[in-house]
């Protein structure tokens, strides 16, 4: 059973999770800046097994801070990342929040707050990192 489905902004891009995501996260990252045109990026991230995707996406990759992988995958017709995938977290994909059709999930922690914009606050009892997860 679908528990959270996502597409991109002209729907020919659907991503399906059969469930819940193991976390969520809110990135201040210059490149989720990039990505979203938004100050900041938000996404779930799910587990290769339980995540499905239908449509065609095209594919870009960059290398992380780390010189790890990440590939983001978009529609070439409207241009929505809709999710990515990372040679750091092999077993994950991550979905921005704002692609999801219901039930978006919340962010637990914010990552990348040294790149964070002056005017940008979180929760109070959000765990926040200067860098990216602690591993
Ligand atoms: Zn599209
Ligand atoms: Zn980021």
């Amino acid at each position: 059973m679908t528990t959270h489905k996502a597409s991109c902004q002209c729907g020919a891009l659907v991503a399906e999770a059969v469930e819940a995501p193991d976390f969520v996260v809110a990135c201040n990252c210059v490149a989720c800046q990039k990505r979203t045109g938004s100050p900041f990026g938000a996404a779930a991230y799910f587990g290769k097994t339980v995540f499905n995707v239908t449509g065609e996406p095209k594919t870009w990759s960059r290398r992380a801070e780390s010189g790890r992988k990440l590939e983001n995958h978009f529609c070439e017709t409207c241009g929505s990342t809709l999710y990515w995938t990372l040679e750091m977290r092999p077993d994950h994909v991550g979905v921005p929040i704002g692609n999801f059709d219901s039930d978006s999930p919340t962010p637990i922690r914010a990552i990348w707050m040294q790149e964070k914009h002056d005017w940008v606050s979180f929760p109070e009892d959000w765990p926040t990192y200067e860098k990216g997860s602690p591993s």
